[in-house]
């Protein structure tokens, strides 16, 4: 689902309201209520007080920092500068490794650890108020767990080539001077193209040609080195989500399900075409080609 910034923090708002109600509620005696809502309203004046002063993104968007995945980030960054390094003059910078709340030069880029929020999510880019991307690492976990662990179905992926795939990503959007995003999928099954999905399309372009530069770099092993172990993250996740798409739903595959071959959501498109496209865009064969054919030949034949 795509959401602006400015829609974001109406909709985070909304939540904050609903979460004091909910502590507002019936467990509570009148008076009990009187004493809390305003000793309540008293903390959100204040809250909100600091948040006007503060300069600090997370403050300002009304979530709170964490500690928690700092290696994982720290991993999948310094990947990502590397791949980057061939080709964008973007970096990644570590937000608890610089000083102040801006980033430290027009180039640069800063990441936040975020603590849980009552609707989790992987990340969200702010490229208007602050140039920075927000993760959830928590959230990024459950999600990447369907098909990146060890199961019947799938081979273990390490979780930071892939974080580093998604960061080279929410880098095309700023490269390409996109707006503020959160990535989240809907329930909405649909196969409708608009400009949201093309610019998920341009950000993949823009991360899977990255990719190729890097691997061609042959003054920087890390940039090669990375660009590798990235691209065979992403040529496993497309094995793995062929896997629990046939083996979990043979049926469903070859009979072109929707639930299967749809988008999920307006913003997004499928994510398993996503990946067959970035793979694509990568190795460019016969056989990349084709597999994007075949999604695509599926999608049309789908029942709309
Ligand atoms: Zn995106």
């Amino acid at each position: 689902m795509e959401i602006t910034e400015f829609a974001y923090l109406g909709a985070r708002a909304r939540e904050r309201q609903g979460s004091n109600r909910r502590r507002c509620g019936p467990a509570w005696g009148r008076d009990e209520s009187h004493i809390f809502l305003g000793t309540a309203i008293a903390i959100t004046i204040g809250v909100h007080a600091q948040a006007a002063q503060s300069s600090d993104p997370v403050e300002v968007s009304g979530y709170r920092h964490s500690v928690e995945g700092r290696s994982l980030l720290e991993s999948a960054s310094t990947a990502a500068n590397a791949v980057l390094s061939a080709s964008s003059s973007f970096r990644l910078q570590q937000s608890w490794e610089v000083e102040g709340n801006g980033a430290s030069t027009p180039s640069a880029i800063k990441l936040f650890l975020i603590a849980v929020t009552p609707q989790p999510f992987v990340i969200q880019v702010r490229f208007r108020s602050c140039r920075c991307i927000f993760v959830q690492a928590e959230a990024f976990r459950t999600k990447v767990s369907r098909y990146a662990q060890d199961s019947e179905m799938t081979s273990k992926i390490d979780a930071s080539h892939l974080l580093a795939f998604m960061l080279l990503h929410e880098v095309g959007h700023q490269q390409e001077g996109h707006p503020g995003y959160m990535d989240r999928e809907s329930p909405d099954l649909n196969f409708d193209d608009n400009e949201v999905k093309a610019r998920e399309r341009a950000a993949d372009e823009f991360a899977a040609k990255a990719l190729i530069a890097a691997g061609k770099d042959r003054t920087r092993i890390d940039a090669f080195l990375s660009a590798m172990e990235i691209e065979l993250a992403l040529s496993k996740v497309s094995f793995n989500l062929a896997g629990i798409r046939v083996i979990g739903s043979f049926g469903g595959s070859t009979l072109c399900a929707k639930d299967l071959f749809a988008d999920r959501g307006v913003s997004h498109p499928n994510f398993e075409l996503r990946i067959l496209t970035v793979n694509d865009i990568i190795t460019d064969t016969p056989t990349s080609h084709q597999l994007v054919v075949d999604f695509e030949r599926c999608r049309q034949n789908s029942v709309k």
